[in-house]
């Protein structure tokens, strides 16, 4: 027999009673989280207030105060580390066209709706009812950005159907009601519905002329009629939703139709998903292929007008990039300064390390230039029955849609390097910040196609580039170097006949003198500094390379706690 060792003569006791406890976890901050996102974010509140939504305050004290729960932040998490799947048939075969999401998604979803991010200011039409939607939206957006998808295109479906107004009639108390319902089931057994958008095709995104996809009449022709569309979309977003809005070719040119997931007979309406997208961010969100075979489709404005019809659509949602961008610095920003006052190196906390302070303070001007513009732009949506606010809706959309989704990958990245290795781990949040950051700059309209329609607007209506110049000579005599590049920007645009060729010199000016005016024009305590930094050397900026700046102030309005 072998000698194997008693076990308790074998047992031997530490020699280091302490020899277990290998170290002890000093100098990592303690979660964020249970930081009431509205009330901690002065640039927000004064925002909010500023532009006409003073009476939402409470109800956003309260939003905010939940959604920056650890709880609530969790679900943020959850939903992106538990993709959506796809089931195309059950188990006995049928074609179901079913998209499974994580219970966190249908939380955030549920959240989004019965607050009424997908409809308030098309149910509440009152003076800052816009800018109270876009601050909720913007602080669930800091918690997940996926989910944002449906909501915006549900939210923006509104002023496109309006231009149908049977369908209208019968759609819209439903994609306004305050009720999420994810079942997969007709819209005749639902409360609340939500819409989706297809455009995109395999040969063309941006040049929507070139869609395939065929609209053939299924009985009379014309606005408000059935057709049967034949054809497919290469990305189609949030594909569970109850009906898309969607391009197609009817016999008098492209059109827009309202395709929904069911036939009025209960059947299943042939939209059928191909697969799901593998995207590098946006991760929570589905994004699908598909294919129209014989789908039925009712026509959404005139014939051969779809594309000015969905435009409609597609200024909502472009007004959304901006908000979901800004959302995505100011969580970058948060998380970034709440980390580095807590962190120490070299003897000193991270955010009292003078270049570590600069840096800071720049992210954080970044982060409320893109707010305080959003912000400028909600209160012009309210105001639409305003000459100048319409025009400025037209042209400053574009405007702030390219400029504020480019900067948000860079910001990103600048951020999640102030965490440091950490940073960059998974279990933070700030991956997910940085690789949504350029999704908002590549759908509705990538970079060049904006500063395209910014050129469209300015040649096909001057008065749109009148009333940019007024609303940022209104803040004429405040600050020199902002005068300055106002002054040259208008010699450069009088002659607008080779814009293409400049567009994106043009258009950066453009970007920055509203962001600088804008904050002038809300007495922001960051606007000095953002001219000085943005305006004077512009194409050069890096974070962090501020002078005569008092950044420690910046930084801490900025902190959340
Ligand atoms: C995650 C995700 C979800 C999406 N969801 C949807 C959806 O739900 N519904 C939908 O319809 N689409 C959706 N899209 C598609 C998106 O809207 C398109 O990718 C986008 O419009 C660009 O089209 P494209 O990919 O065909 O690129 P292209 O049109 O080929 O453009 C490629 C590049 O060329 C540039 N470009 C185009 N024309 C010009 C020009 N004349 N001069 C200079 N530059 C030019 C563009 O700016 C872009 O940078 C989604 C995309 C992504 C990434």
């Amino acid at each position: 027999m072998s000698a194997l060792p008693d076990r308790k003569d074998n047992f031997r006791a530490p020699l280091d009673p302490y020899g277990a406890v290998t170290h002890e976890v000093f100098n990592q901050p303690v979660e964020f989280g249970d930081i009431n996102l509205f009330d901690s974010d002065a640039a927000l509140k004064e925002a909010v207030k500023r532009e006409g939504a003073g009476w939402a305050t409470d109800g956003l004290q309260a939003f905010g105060a939940r959604a920056g729960s650890i709880d609530y932040l969790e679900l943020g998490a959850l939903a992106n580390k538990y993709p959506p799947e796809l089931d195309t048939h059950d188990r006995y075969g049928r074609r179901v066209d079913l998209v499974r999401f994580h219970s966190s998604y249908h939380a955030l979803m549920k959240a989004s709706i019965e607050t009424g991010i997908h409809s308030s200011p098309w149910t509440e039409r009152r003076d800052g009812a816009h800018v109270a939607r876009a601050a909720r939206s913007y602080m669930q957006t800091q918690v997940e950005a996926g989910h944002g998808c449906p909501i915006t295109m549900t939210f923006a479906s509104v002023p496109c159907l309006e231009a149908q107004p049977d369908l209208a009639a019968a759609w819209l108390p439903k994609i306004t009601a305050r009720v999420y319902d994810p079942r997969n089931v007709p819209v005749d057994q639902k409360q609340g519905v939500t819409i989706g958008m297809a455009m995109t095709e395999k040969q063309g995104g941006s040049d929507v002329r070139a869609n395939t996809t065929r609209a053939i009449p299924a009985g009379a022709e014309g606005p408000g009629q059935a057709y049967e569309l034949v054809g497919h979309k290469y990305f189609v977003s949030a594909p569970m939703c109850d009906a898309f809005l969607l391009l197609a070719q009817a016999p008098g040119g492209l059109s827009c139709f309202l395709v929904p997931r069911w036939r009025p007979d209960g059947t299943k309406n042939p939209l059928q998903i191909v697969r799901l997208k593998r995207k590098m961010g946006n991760v929570s969100n589905a994004s699908s292929e598909t294919e129209l075979r014989g789908a039925l489709g009712w026509m959404v404005g005139p014939e051969g007008r779809g594309v000015a019809t969905i435009i409609e659509m597609v200024a909502m949602t472009r007004f959304d990039c901006m908000i979901g961008s800004s959302a995505g610095m100011r969580m970058a920003v948060a998380q970034t300064i709440d980390h580095c006052r807590q962190r120490k190196a070299f003897g000193a906390l991270l955010i009292d390390q003078p270049i570590m302070t600069a840096v800071l303070a720049d992210l954080a001007i970044e982060s409320e230039a893109a707010l305080t513009l959003t912000m400028r732009l909600g209160r012009a949506l309210d105001h639409r029955d305003e000459a100048h606010e319409d025009l400025l809706v037209r042209l400053a959309t574009a405007v702030g849609k390219y400029w504020i989704c480019k900067r948000a990958p860079g910001h990103a990245y600048e951020a999640l390097e102030c965490i440091g290795g950490s940073g960059f781990m998974e279990d933070s949040p700030m991956p997910r910040l940085y690789r949504e950051a350029p999704v908002n700059a590549i759908w509705e309209g990538s970079g060049n196609v904006q500063c395209l329609d910014i050129a469209r607007a300015v040649r096909r209506s001057p008065q749109t580039l009148e009333a940019y110049f007024a609303e940022v000579g209104s803040t004429k005599g405040e600050n020199a170097v902002l005068d300055q590049h106002v002054a040259a920007l208008q010699d450069d645009m009088r002659d607008l006949s080779d814009f293409e060729s400049r567009a994106r010199d043009l258009c950066d000016r453009l970007a920055v003198a509203l962001e600088a005016a804008a904050l002038i024009r809300a007495a922001s305590p960051i606007a000095d500094a953002f001219c000085r930094s943005r305006l004077e050397s512009l194409g050069a900026h890096n974070y962090g390379a501020l002078t005569g700046v008092d950044c420690k102030a910046i930084v801490s309005r900025a902190a959340a706690r």
